[in-house]
This record gives C-alpha cells, sequence and structure tokens, in this order.
C-alpha cells in the first residue's frame, strides 16, 4: 500500500508562476522572483497527496515531476522504483509461440 508520494521540481524549467506554492505553500517556496524551491526531499504523505497533485498538475510549465509512490520498506529507508512494470521480455526465436507469432 502506498504511504504517499513522491516528486521532484526541475528548476531549470520553473517559470515563476507561484502557482504550486498557492496550492501546497508547505512543499514550495517561491524566492524574490516567483521562482519555486522545492522544501524537503520531495516525499509527500498521503494526507498532502491532494495538494501536491493540484500543484503538479496546474504548473504550466510541467516544471514538478512525479517521481512514483513512496513505499517504506520494512527497515523504514524509502524504496524506490518499486511501482515500475517490469520490462517485457524482447521477442526471440525462443519465445516465438508465446507471442503468438507463426511464419
Ligand atoms: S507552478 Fe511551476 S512554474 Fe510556477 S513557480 Fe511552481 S514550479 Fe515554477
Amino acid at each position: 500500500m502506498s504511504d504517499g508520494l513522491r516528486i521532484r521540481l526541475d528548476r531549470t524549467i520553473c517559470d515563476g508562476f507561484g502557482v504550486c506554492a498557492k496550492h501546497a505553500p508547505e512543499y514550495f517556496s517561491l524566492d524574490d522572483w516567483g521562482y519555486a524551491s522545492l522544501i524537503g526531499d520531495g516525499t509527500v504523505p498521503e494526507k498532502d497527496r491532494d495538494a501536491v497533485m493540484r500543484a503538479l498538475l496546474d504548473c504550466p510549465v510541467h516544471a514538478i515531476i512525479y517521481m512514483g509512490e513512496h513505499r517504506p520498506s520494512d527497515d523504514g529507508t524509502p524504496a524506490h522504483g518499486d511501482t515500475e512494470a517490469a520490462e517485457p521480455e524482447p521477442k526471440s526465436e525462443d519465445n516465438e509461440a508465446v507471442w503468438g507469432f507463426v511464419r
């Protein structure tokens, strides 16, 4: 079960619109010119998901990037990348029947 989500902010894309800080001020701060910085390490607990997702979706230049779900492992350290689907096996002569191709 997910324990929130992970995001990152690409400051090279940020255009200083300030929408993110309006939606989720606990996660985004703005400098004097309105450019955003991420507060914290990008881990967003479930309770703040809606506000941060709204910031992500409303960012006009898509500078806020969804990095996946946050799933703490048994020892309490965050596990990353465990939500990605496995790569499909490439088609070869050995697994041709599995793919349903007939010559
Ligand atoms: S909404 Fe996007 S462009 Fe605007 S300040 Fe936040 S990250 Fe930057």
